[in-house]
């Protein structure tokens, strides 16, 4: 143990963790030095209704167009600036080009959609942030009842809930959509989802993965499928890689879906494209396929 053998003032600089240290506050300036450049934007990837294929809305994500690394997703970056205050600057630009892209897309959608957005712990913890997304969605000329706010289940039971809490049924009071992410990977996602007005919930993709195929996810997809139909919220799967897997969920009622197998996140322009071309084949209904029995 480090204190016991006299070497607690060190141990914080051992080889490994120095350099993660190190490696943290340079990415960190980078990153601001970044968003005050405009290298950063979003890609949105597309929501289908799984029965009538039929676009539901898009997620923004964060990219980070680097000068000399190229196009970094939200997977690769996020890391170095979690529990720090610049993640809430990266959550502000991408709310600001989630909504543009909301009003640009409002001629080219054939049916309303919405467009979700992640809301990191560190901008929901702020009080009066509620009021601060409000404001900034009406600046930017969208209206909140067509933006879900992706808050992740771990987000909503951390030590600053009270504050979170808040927050959170203010968004609700504004109009804004709530929704569960990566639901099935924390602890009491059952109890959240009475505490909080949820209008959707977005299942981890850790358990649509294989699910076309494997018995014991089908159970934890069907309970959670059963919750949602039973408390009248809606559910989405996300991370759909096959045509089997968006079939099975089909079939078993599952309302809408996400994915590598829909669609990669796109810049704006070319899901502009993408919805263009998919709105003119007139999409024929999913085709049913045999479960395999338990
Ligand atoms: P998420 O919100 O669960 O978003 C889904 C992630 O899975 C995205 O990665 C997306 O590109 C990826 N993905 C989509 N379909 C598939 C698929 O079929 N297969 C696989 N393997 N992956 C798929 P990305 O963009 O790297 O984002 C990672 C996470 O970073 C997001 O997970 C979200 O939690 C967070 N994030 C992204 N943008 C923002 C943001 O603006 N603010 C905050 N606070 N967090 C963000
Ligand atoms: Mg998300
Ligand atoms: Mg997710
Ligand atoms: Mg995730």
């Amino acid at each position: 143990h480090a204190k016991e053998d006299g070497r607690g003032r060190h141990a914080f600089f051992e080889p490994g963790m120095r350099e993660e240290a190190v490696l943290r506050a340079t990415m960190q300036e980078e990153i601001r030095i970044g968003l005050r450049g405009d290298e950063f934007s979003a890609y949105f990837q597309p929501q289908v209704d799984l029965r009538t294929r039929k676009i539901v809305g898009f997620e923004a994500l964060a990219r980070w167009h680097h000068p000399t690394r190229g196009t970094l997703s939200a997977g690769q970056f996020l890391q170095f600036v979690a529990s720090s205050s610049v993640v809430k600057l990266i959550d502000r630009q991408v709310l600001h080009h989630a909504c543009k892209a909301l009003t640009l897309l409002q001629g080219t959608c054939k049916d309303l959609v919405t467009v979700s957005v992640n809301i990191s712990t560190e901008q929901l913890s702020e009080p009066g942030a509620a009021d601060e997304i409000y404001g900034e969605v009406l600046l930017a000329g969208a209206a909140p009842r067509q933006v879900r706010l992706e808050i992740l289940e771990t987000t909503l039971l951390g030590e600053r809930s009270p504050k979170i809490t808040e927050n959170v049924r203010r968004l609700a009071e504004h109009g804004f959509q709530i929704e569960l992410d990566d639901f099935g990977t924390g602890h009491t996602a059952i109890s959240s989802l009475l505490n909080f007005p949820i209008s959707r919930i977005k299942v981890d993709r850790s358990l649509i993965r294989h699910v076309d195929c494997d018995a014991r996810l089908q159970t934890v997809v069907h309970t959670i499928l059963e919750l949602g139909e039973n408390l009248g919220i809606d559910v989405l799967a996300e991370g759909i890689e096959t045509q089997a897997e968006a079939a099975y969920l089909a079939l078993n009622r599952c309302g809408s879906g996400q994915g590598y197998h829909i669609a990669r996140p796109m810049p704006l322009h070319e899901l502009k494209a993408w919805i263009v071309s998919r709105e003119r084949q007139q999409p024929a209904p999913m085709a049913p396929v045999l479960i395999q029995s338990g």
